[in-house]
């Protein structure tokens, strides 16, 4: 599978003489767009190998993941469990359009509170939910595992190995490792984190042990699907220039940082920057009802 880059002209990376190309693999499938693909590809065809009929999986009310998921098991004929971050979204599930998106695919949800969310990853709470739910293969949330890793180090292509420096979105930082394994010798990998913490590095590592990356921690805009007006005009604008739709959890704020790092002379004059397009736009429907309730400017879909 592999998508196309796409070069950006923009006055700023002329002036500066950067080259700004973007990987748009939020086309790699109308509903299981970007990184999500990559990191459901291995894990379904071991979920599959194994004999297991369902999948279980966690996320928030916008998550990418749980929308990838219940549309990528539907299509592959798995049973899809959803366990939804906040106990006040069982009642209103349906003015979500995530949620509703991934209920329509067939996936049930279990809805519990944020602080029973915590134990996500515990052995305790997962022996907990068999007895509920019966046998299912664990999708941790946002997808990131060894399987993971290993179908997003299939995101760069030997088509590539010009690009001086490779931008992604960081989240749980499963896509980041693999660019990382995945790099050639002479290419640094960016990482821009979408929240506030610093405790990714270590989960980075544990997947991805040889260095060549960085981390830009200054463009999460308060906090994870946290969007100022500045972000959404920011995000306007940039497919106005270039006709590229943005995200605003993940994509719109890795461009807005990168193309402020171009302002300020991070890169040296003539260096090629590939930044990962990895998907996300299924979000900006529901972002929009809540701006509008904030009486916020909207994203232009
Ligand atoms: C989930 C997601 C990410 C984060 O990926 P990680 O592997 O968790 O770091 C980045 N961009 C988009 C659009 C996503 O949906």
């Amino acid at each position: 599978m592999e998508v196309p880059n796409q070069e950006i002209r923009l006055p700023l990376l002329d002036a500066k003489k950067i080259s700004l190309s973007i990987k748009r693999e939020d086309t790699l499938h109308p509903h299981i767009s970007g990184n999500k693909f990559r990191k459901l590809k291995y894990n379904l065809l071991e979920a599959q190998k194994q004999g297991y009929t369902t999948l279980l999986t966690f996320g928030g009310a916008f998550s990418n993941h749980i929308a990838a998921t219940a549309y990528a098991g539907k299509l592959q004929g798995f049973k899809t469990i959803g366990v939804i971050r906040g106990e006040e979204l069982e009642a209103k599930w349906a003015n979500n359009p995530t949620l509703s998106f991934a209920k329509a695919q067939g996936m049930e949800f279990h809805f519990i509170s944020r602080q029973a969310y915590q134990e996500k990853n515990s052995e305790a709470f997962l022996k907990k939910l068999q007895q509920s739910f019966g046998v299912f293969y664990h999708l941790p949330e946002g997808g990131s595992n060894t399987l993971a890793v290993k179908g997003c180090e299939e995101i760069l292509t030997e088509g590539d190995r010009h690009f001086d420096v490779v931008c992604s979105c960081v989240g749980t930082g499963g896509t980041l490792a693999g660019l990382i394994n995945s790099k050639k010798a002479n290419q640094k990998i960016l990482g821009f984190t979408a929240l506030q913490g610093g405790f990714l590095k270590n989960d980075i590592r544990k997947f991805a042990p040889q260095g060549g990356w960085t981390l830009q921690t200054d463009y999460h805009f308060g906090g994870y699907a946290k969007v100022t007006a500045p972000l959404i005009h920011f995000i306007n604008d940039f497919k106005g220039q270039t006709g590229i739709p943005l995200d605003p959890v993940y994509t719109g704020k890795m461009l807005f940082g990168i193309l402020d790092l171009v302002a300020k002379d991070y890169f040296k004059k003539g260096t090629k920057i590939l930044a990962i397009h990895s998907g996300g736009l299924q979000g900006i429907t529901g972002m929009n009802i809540r701006l509008k309730k904030k009486n916020l400017p909207t994203i232009n879909v």
